[in-house]
């Protein structure tokens, strides 16, 4: 998310970062949410509050969004064997991710288009077609921001930074129309080609709710969320 959004942002970030005495990352972090996949907490304001998770990967383990640098979690991520890949959704949620880098010789993955904001990243994504590297498929995903991109982790595991998050009011996808920095209509055509994946069973995003999804649904999921965007555009 961004800084200039006023009040709700602030909310989000209430509510995202842990409020804990003396910088000691709490226990229960990194967070087991399912499979290879943890939350990071330490959420930092240098990434507007937003949620920073890390994969367990057989070659290599990877970073989605950055959290503040915290001597516990890098600790913790060295017994896990390391970070070799940092995928950053775009430009806001950045953080610390250069410090990471450096601390495992981990390559920063960005889309050119929101480049800016890690001008030395290791790996620069470009246009709009997926890179598949291994098990992570790098969607580009332009709306929020121009170059936002998702990564889907084994077909499964959605990381949608602020493209997308699950609204447990209205109990259905949404994304950020106040939050829209770049093309609401963009982000309408990249929420659409997500339609494709019909193997996600997860929802992870940088801000709103985490959602797991009944094998197979997450098409229609989509088509009612497209429906929903293109009624407040
Ligand atoms: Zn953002």
């Amino acid at each position: 998310m961004h800084k200039q959004s006023g009040m709700r942002i602030m909310d989000h970030l209430q509510s995202n970062i842990e409020k804990r005495p003396g910088g000691v990352v709490r226990a229960s972090f990194p967070k087991l949410i399912d499979g290879p996949v943890y939350l990071n907490g330490s959420n930092s304001v240098g990434s507007y509050g937003a949620n920073s998770y890390l994969i367990i990967g057989e070659s290599g383990n990877w970073m989605v969004d950055s959290p503040r640098f915290e001597p516990a979690l890098v600790e913790q991520f060295r017994q896990w064997g390391g970070i070799s890949q940092i995928f950053l959704t775009h430009r806001d949620d950045v953080a610390d991710a250069a410090r990471y880098a450096r601390a495992f010789g981990a390559e920063r993955v960005i889309h050119a288009r929101d480049r800016s904001a890690q001008p030395d990243a290791e790996m620069i994504i470009k246009g709009r077609e997926e890179t598949v590297l291994g098990p992570a498929r790098l969607i580009p995903t332009p709306g929020h921001t121009q170059g936002h991109a998702v990564l889907l982790w084994q077909d499964k595991y959605l990381f949608t930074g602020d493209h997308l998050f699950w609204s447990q009011e209205e109990r259905a996808l949404r994304s950020g129309r106040d939050y829209c920095w770049y093309s609401w209509i963009e982000q309408i055509r990249s929420v659409e080609k997500l339609a494709a994946y019909s193997g996600v069973e997860w929802v992870l995003p940088g801000h709103g709710g985490r959602k797991q999804i009944p094998r197979g649904e997450f098409p229609e999921l989509i088509r009612e969320s497209v429906q929903w965007m293109k009624r407040v555009a």
